[in-house]
Parts: C-alpha cells; structure tokens; sequence
C-alpha cells in the first residue's frame, strides 16, 4: 500500500493559522508588530526565491519584513556593526542573515553577533545548544520542521529506532538530538558511513528516516523499512525537476509516511522562522 504523504504545505498552513491568531494577540496587547530583519550581501539569484517566499508568509501573517541590501564589497566588520545596531533597536524583533554570503565574510562567525533573543533562524551557539536540553523555544528552523513532520504522522516516538542521514550542523546533528530528547533510539550517519559501505544495513533498520544529504537518488527505494516514516530534506536540482535525496517513486510504495520533494519539509522551515520570531517577540517582551 502507497505511504501516507506528509503534506507540508498543508501543516503549515495549519501552523500558520494558529501563528496569525498569536501574532493578533500579541499585536492588540502590545501595539507593535513582530518585525523580522532580512540583511541581503551582494546579489545572489537563489536568495531573491528565498526572499519572495519569506515576504508571502509574513505578509500572510502579519509581520513586518525589512530587508537590508548590502553591496558585495561590505565588509565584516561592517556587517557586525549593522547586527549590532539592530541589536539595540527595539524596534527590531529578529534578524536573519541570508546565504550565501560573499567569500570575504564567515557567515558563521558573523551569526554569533546576533543577540540570541533576535536570532530568527536559531543558528546562534546559545539558540542550537538548546536542542542537548530538549526545551527548545529559538531553534534552527529545519530541524524544527522535520520534528512537525514526525509529529504529523502521529507515530509514538518512545523507543523507536531513527536513522539520520547528514550531519550537518543546521539539520543532521539537532535532528538526532531532538529525536534523542523523545526518547528515540538514534544512529547518525555521514560522509564515513557512506565510505564504509553500511549506509543501505542502517537505513534498514529505520523506523524513522530522516534524509538531509544533498545527493539526489542517494537512499535507494529497497532500503527502506516496511511502514517507516521518511523524511527527506534534500533539495536536489535534476534537469528542470527540484527531487529529494530519497527514491521517492520506489519508497512511497513501501514506507508509511512520506514527504514529497519539492512539498515537504520545505513549507514547514519557512513557517518555523516565523514560530522563532514569535518567540523572540515574546522572550523580548518577558513572556
Ligand atoms: P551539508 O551541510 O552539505 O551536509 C550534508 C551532510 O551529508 C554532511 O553531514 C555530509 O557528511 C553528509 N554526507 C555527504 N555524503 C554522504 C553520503 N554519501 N552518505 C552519508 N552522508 C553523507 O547540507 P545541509 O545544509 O545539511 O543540507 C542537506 C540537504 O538539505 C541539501 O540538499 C539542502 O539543500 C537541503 N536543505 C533543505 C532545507 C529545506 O528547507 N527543505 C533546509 C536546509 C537544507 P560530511 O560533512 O561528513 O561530508
């Protein structure tokens, strides 16, 4: 039997209505709007995508959205010191730094400059090490997304066994923590994994997969577990068509839940930046 597809679109949509009903609340009580920062380095065509699509749910939502465009040759310590201004204003709810940036500046360096009460996309040292506690209010949005997914598949976490694919910082490495926090027994592959030879024997065992790699056709249909909940956050370009890192045609026959590249975990981190900010404005305002 085909696997249920976790509509990504479709809880964010639900997400978001509930954001909306927060941010009116929050709007009546305290007569300003959550306004979200976006500083833009030089030109790049894959943030201006990025960028429509942040500027579609805020306005959905609600939230002012002020973006900053820098020229290429800024330099870092200029960009730091614009972070830091916006630190002070109080006008300023949270501040998102767009990747990428040009190579003269260290992206993750920079990152740290922003007061962890602002960090819209849970990057800052103090906002990711929230996930080693489970307790999590600003978190990196991607792995915030992926656990929505899990969730809507209503499965009960206790003692299931979850593989993650990637180790990245952003998404591989705080998904595993998240999931270990519900009590998931959880294995984290990466680049060493795939060398050895037994990335296909741990998929196998995977009652929850979680795929964020970037190679697309990497996790082949017949290593999937009968009934697992699969979870690819890979974003791969093939010819004209955007496909995810799993074998969707062959997994969907064979796994319980599934998500669709483009469709999936995609809607849900967008919608995940704009909980941070929400939770920013809160933390701001001592609530
Ligand atoms: P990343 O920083 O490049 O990390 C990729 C990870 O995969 C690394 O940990 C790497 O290990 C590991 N890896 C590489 N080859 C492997 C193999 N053959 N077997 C097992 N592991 C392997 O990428 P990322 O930022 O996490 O993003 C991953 C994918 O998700 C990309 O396609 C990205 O576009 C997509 N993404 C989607 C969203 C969304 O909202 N939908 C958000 C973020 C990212 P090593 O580091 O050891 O080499």
């Amino acid at each position: 039997m085909a696997a249920v597809i976790l509509d990504g679109k479709k809880i964010a949509d639900q997400i978001r209505g509930s954001l909306k009903a927060e941010i009116d609340a929050l709007k009546g009580r305290f007569g300003q709007s959550p306004t979200l920062v976006s500083i833009q380095v030089g030109e790049d065509p894959a943030t201006a995508a990025y960028l429509k699509g942040q500027k579609n749910v805020t306005s959905l939502l609600g939230i002012e959205l002020k973006i900053q465009i820098l020229q290429e040759s800024t330099s870092q310590s200029e960009l730091i010191a614009l972070i830091e201004n916006l630190n002070k204003d109080n006008s300023v709810t949270g501040i998102l730094l767009q990747l990428p940036v040009p190579k003269h500046i260290n992206a993750k360096e920079v990152v740290r400059f922003i007061d962890p009460k602002k960090d819209a996309e849970g990057m800052h040292p103090e906002n990711i090490s929230q996930c080693i506690f489970g307790d999590v209010r600003i978190g990196p949005c991607t792995a915030l997304a992926v656990m929505e997914l899990i969730n809507a598949s209503g499965i009960d976490l206790y003692g299931k066994e979850a593989v993650v694919v990637g180790h990245s910082e952003i998404v591989g490495k705080p998904v595993s923590l998240l999931l270990l926090n519900k009590f998931v027994t959880v294995t984290t592959c990466h680049i060493a994994t795939g060398q050895r030879g037994v990335l296909p024997e741990h998929v196998k065992r995977a009652e929850i997969l979680v795929v964020a790699v970037g190679k697309s056709g990497l996790i082949k249909g017949e290593w999937i577990k009968e009934g697992a909940v699969v979870i690819d956050v890979g974003i791969n370009r093939v010819g004209d068509k955007i496909v995810g890192d799993v074998e969707f045609e062959k997994a969907v026959d064979v796994a319980g839940y599934i998500t669709p590249v483009p469709g999936g975990v995609g809607p849900l981190t967008v919608t995940m930046l704009m909980r941070n900010l929400v939770e920013a404005f809160k933390l701001q305002k001592g609530i």
